[in-house]
Formats: C-alpha cells, structure tokens, sequence
C-alpha cells in the first residue's frame, strides 16, 4: 500500500496586511499546521507515537488505542486508527468543539465527553477517565502524549527542521502557544542548536497557569480558546526551553483568528489569533531584516459554530454587532 501520510512539509507564510497595519517592522511568517492532512500539528506526533509503540509491541493488531486530548490528537491518532484498523476511544472534555467530535466520529472512533471545569486530578478528568478506561479495557494503550517524549520529538524532527530549511537557518523568534508543550520544546530545542540567540515565545492563556513568572497568572479560571493552557504543568512542557510568556485572553485571540482569515486569507483556528496577538506584541523588539516565526497549529473547520459565527462571537461578547459588507447592490 502507497502510505504518504506523514510527508508534512506545511507552507510557511508571510503575513502583509496584518503586520504593516499592526506597525511590525520584522518580517513575520507562520507556519500553517491546519494544511496537515488531519487539520492539525497533532498529525506529526500521533503518527510518530503510533509508529513507536508498534515497534516496541505495545500495540498490536485488534488493540484499541485511548488517549485524552482537547480535540486535535483525537482527530490525528482516529485518523492513523483508521486507516490502519485499531479500535479508538478520545477522552475530551465538553468544552471542546462538536466539529472536532464530529470529524473523530467519522474516523470511526468512539468519544467520551468529560465535564469542563474538573481539576486534572479529578476522577472524572479527561486524563483520569483515559487512566480508568484502559485498566478495564484489555488490549489497550494510552499513548499520552501529555508524558510521551515523542511528542517533542515529533516537532524536534520535523516542524523545527522545515522551519529551518525554509529560512536558510535564520531565525530571530519562535510563536507557540502551549498544551501539552511538545511543539514549542521540539522546536525551541531544534532551533536554538543552529540559531542560540533566538528568542522562544509562549503562549498561555489568561485562566491557565503554565505560564513563569508565577505572577503572571493570577488570574484562574476559564477560558474560550481551545488546545492551550492547563491547570497542571504536563510533564511534556520542559518550561526552560521558553525563554519568554505571554499570557493571552479571548476577545483578541478571536478578533485576531478572524483577521488572519479575513485579510491574510489564512483558515486558521482560535490559537492561531493568540499566538499570533502575543507574536505582534513580542516581536516589536525586532527589527527590520530580522525575522519571526509563528506556528498555527488548526484551522477553521474545527470551529465553524463557534469564533466563525458571528450570533457565537457576539453572544460570548466577544463582537458588538454584525458586519454586513457593502454589495453596493441596491434592493428594490
Ligand atoms: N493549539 C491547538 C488548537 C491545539 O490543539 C494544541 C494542542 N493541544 C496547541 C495549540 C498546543 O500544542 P502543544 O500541545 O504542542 O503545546
């Protein structure tokens, strides 16, 4: 069987209208995860860990495959469960879109809603709930990705490298915002074995308490945007490849996402608008001819009832009215 998943190689764009009307002298590219054949950066780790644990024995043909996540690892290990006949369980809590669920159940894999708001801790967290599951489910495997050293590895290998290779090995800043962490090691840890004085960005929301100084997240509780920040620190997210937080809030990440649709043409998810908010407010320190990366890590598809909709965007007060563009199209 010809099998060309997994050749990744996600085009990486420069962003025009938003950087000159947002005063950015640097050049700013993004790196456009949502071009990944299951919408999302989680296609290189899920393939890589199933990969592995094949190797080692650890899942074996008619096994079934459980895993927590907050939508995309679901969509990219259904994906690989799919195609290669496992069997598959995502643990994902409410507050997770219905379209990623949605895209998991026609891959064919069964989902289990946790409730928002429980401590990780809690019995009846997502992680805790995938914990339970495979005691009871014989031949079955959580590949957690929250503790799998693949996961950094996967963006070490891969996403750090064709950064690199589309920049001739130049690069003044990275973007990411933080999950499980394994994207901004990975490619922190890559980058700065060729570029050392590139400067990391996390980013965390306002809610989340990853983010150092401790100070910076006073504020607990939660929050809209989806795949980053944690009430936990996972032990995926070696917190000393960031050099630098920046904690972001909802309303702007949104406002942003939609931008980057709507003037850069880029269909992208609401992380995406958080990391690139954090990306223009980080990269005022450089200067021309210098350069930064951000990683936008789903697209729009995974949101199309929520940061997409307006009736969403303005309930969640999140958008004061809705914007009709001028047809210049006279009713009668
Ligand atoms: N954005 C989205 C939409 C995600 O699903 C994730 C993964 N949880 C991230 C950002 C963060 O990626 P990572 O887990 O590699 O830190």
């Amino acid at each position: 069987m010809l099998f060309f998943f997994g050749v990744w190689n996600t085009p990486l764009v420069r962003l025009n209208s938003i950087t000159q009307s947002e005063g950015i002298k640097c050049e700013m590219l993004v790196k456009c995860e949502f071009a990944n054949p299951g919408g999302s950066s989680k296609d290189r780790i899920a393939k890589l860990m199933i990969e592995e644990a094949e190797r080692k024995g650890i899942l074996k043909p008619g096994y079934t495959i459980i895993e927590p996540t907050s939508g995309n690892t679901g969509i990219s290990l259904a994906l690989n469960a799919a195609i290669k006949g496992y069997h598959c369980i995502i643990i994902l809590p409410e507050r997770m879109s219905k379209e990623k669920v949605d895209v998991m159940k026609a891959l064919g894999a069964e989902i289990i809603r946790t409730p928002s708001g429980v401590a990780w801790d809690s019995p009846d967290s997502h992680i805790n709930v995938a914990n339970r599951l495979s005691r009871e489910i014989s031949n079955s495997v959580i590949l957690n990705q929250y503790e799998n050293p693949l996961n950094s590895i996967a963006h070490y290998e891969t996403t750090a490298q064709e950064i690199l290779d589309a920049c001739n090995g130049r690069v003044d800043m990275v973007v990411a915002g933080v999950g499980t962490g394994g994207t901004i090691v990975g490619v922190s840890r890559k980058i700065k074995e060729q570029c050392p004085e590139c400067i990391i960005v996390g980013v965390d929301p306002i809610g989340s308490i990853v983010a150092q100084p401790e100070s910076l997240n006073v504020d607990r509780g939660s929050y809209k945007v989806e795949g980053i920040g944690h009430d936990f620190i996972p032990k995926s997210l070696e917190r000393d490849a960031v050099d630098y937080w920046v904690k972001s809030s909802d309303k702007p990440s949104f406002i942003m996402a939609r931008r980057l649709i709507r003037e850069e043409g880029l269909l992208c998810g609401g992380s995406s608008g958080s990391a690139v908010c954090a990306a223009i407010e980080a990269a005022r320190v450089l200067e021309p001819g210098q350069r930064c990366v951000v990683i936008l890590p789903d697209g729009a598809r995974n949101y199309m009832t929520k940061f997409l909709n307006d009736q969403w965007m303005i309930s969640n007060g999140f958008l004061e009215d809705i914007v009709t563009p001028k047809s210049g199209v006279q009713k009668k």
